[in-house]
């Protein structure tokens, strides 16, 4: 198949143009470089199956491809707080044209949603059929309620249209090629044990997040996009469910060093607690996530060690 990448240079899109191109795909790479760095697909050039383009997701672009993959948008919040409109304008009008194109050459379409549509979750864990709990007007409604947005898109292309979407909610993903400065969680962390700085856990710590490893993640998108049995939306996630200050502590007693653990203002609506129902993706992919947390910081720390 000929597959189209939105946000390939990006974390986990990179990661996807090495699936896909090992399963003897031609990848198209479409980016703004906004978060995603050039270094993230690097190795990838002169393979006769790769190409990449320099885009941005708000203009309308023609490629005859068979699946599109979008992933475009800044997914740490120090990123899609700096600029919060062009933030809306990447989920709302980068589904759109993902969408009309899809249509246009009936390719199918997968949007990388997220865990954020839950917002502040008054259910635990959180279910698909969830419809969440997010702040309309806050700090990350930009992109809270951009995937939203877009998820309705997507829905309603689908029964309007016929277009063939998967939709996807990614949980807190982290791996090798997360950005060093991109502000979430398990990348300061990292950078900041091996730079000997202290860790920065905001507010008191208890609040919970559940961390998938990247390759686990993969796995589950490209199951997902590959079956035809539901469109989604599918929660991709590790249930194992982790305080910050667990994560910190974790993550000193794996790099070592001298750093201490240090505690910031709590930024505004940041959610208290995160833990994916994934039985959905059991039953229908029939996925589960094989890298523990302590694993996965292993490789992630070996990572880093190269880039600080
Ligand atoms: P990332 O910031 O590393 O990747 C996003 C990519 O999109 C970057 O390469 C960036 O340059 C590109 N991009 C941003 N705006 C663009 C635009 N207007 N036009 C073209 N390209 C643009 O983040 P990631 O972690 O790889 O996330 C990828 C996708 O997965 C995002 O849509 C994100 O919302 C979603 N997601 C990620 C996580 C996670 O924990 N990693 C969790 C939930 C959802
Ligand atoms: N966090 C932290 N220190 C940091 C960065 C983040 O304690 O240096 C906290 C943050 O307040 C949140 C959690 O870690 O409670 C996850 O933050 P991240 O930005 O990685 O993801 P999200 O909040 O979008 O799930």
């Amino acid at each position: 198949m000929r597959i189209l990448i939105t946000g390939g240079a990006g974390f986990l899109g990179s990661h996807l143009c090495d699936r896909l191109l090992g399963e003897g795909h031609e990848v198209i790479c479409l980016d703004n470089f906004f978060t995603g760095r050039k270094a993230n697909i690097a190795h990838l050039r002169g393979h006769p199956s790769f190409e990449w383009v320099r885009h941005d997701v708000i203009d309308p672009f023609k490629f005859e491809v068979d699946q599109i993959y979008n992933l475009a948008c800044p997914a740490s919040p120090p990123h899609y707080q700096f600029n919060p409109i062009k933030t809306t304008k990447t989920s709302v009008m980068g589904a759109i044209n993902c969408l009309g194109l899809a249509k246009r050459v009936k390719a199918r379409v997968f949007q990388a949603s997220t865990s954020e549509v839950y917002g502040d979750p008054h259910v635990h864990p959180q279910p698909e059929t969830y419809w969440g709990n997010v702040n309309p007007i806050g700090r990350r409604s930009c992109y809270d309620e951009g995937k939203r947005c877009a998820e309705t898109l997507f829905f309603d292309y689908h029964r309007e249209n016929r277009v063939d979407i998967r939709v996807v909610r990614i949980f807190n993903t982290y791996g090798p090629r997360m950005n060093p400065d991109d502000g979430r969680v398990v990348s300061s962390f990292v950078v900041q044990a091996l730079r000997g700085e202290d860790l920065t856990v905001y507010g008191d710590g208890t609040q919970t997040r559940s961390f998938c490893y990247v390759d686990d993640l993969i796995e589950g998108c490209v199951r997902l996009m590959n079956q035809t049995e539901t469109v989604g939306p599918v929660n991709i996630g590790n249930p194992g469910e982790f305080t910050m200050l667990e994560l910190a502590e974790l993550t000193l007693k794996l790099v070592g060093g001298k750093s201490r653990i240090v505690h910031r203002p709590l930024p505004a609506d940041d959610p208290r607690q995160r833990r994916p129902d994934i039985s959905v993706a059991r039953r229908v992919l029939g996925w589960e996530p094989k890298v523990a947390l302590e694993e996965g910081l292993e490789r992630t720390i070996a990572y880093f060690r190269t880039q600080v």
